[in-house]
């Protein structure tokens, strides 16, 4: 099987059909190991979960720049959290934003 670079940088990618077994050339990439589901969370906790999980990556920097390249629209690459194909501090929660008092 052979991997090409964009397959290591989507988080959970080694979970499907035809994942390896063991650490593709050494490479343990955090985000195999964990659900997926956590790099695209919904709250500010679990992304800062994710993003402390790719702090340890030895990917961490292609990953991020793929992620920047690709502009992707949404979730934690690279130890950055995206949304709309930016970097940004912290994701918006959903729901309307509180009525701020006049
Ligand atoms: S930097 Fe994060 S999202 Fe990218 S490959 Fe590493 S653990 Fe996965």
């Amino acid at each position: 099987m052979s991997v090409v670079l964009s397959e290591f940088l989507i988080p959970g990618w080694a979970d499907g059909e035809g994942a390896p077994a063991a650490p593709v050339d050494g490479q343990e990439l955090p985000c195999h190991f964990v659900d997926p589901e956590l790099f695209f969370a919904d709250t500010a906790q679990e992304l800062e979960e994710a993003k402390a999980l790719c702090q340890t990556c030895p990917l961490q920097r292609a990953c991020l720049d793929g992620a920047i390249s690709r502009r992707e629209p949404f979730g934690v690459w690279g130890g950055q959290i995206f949304d709309g194909g930016q970097i940004i501090a912290t994701k918006r929660l959903p729901g309307r934003p509180r009525i701020q008092a006049a």
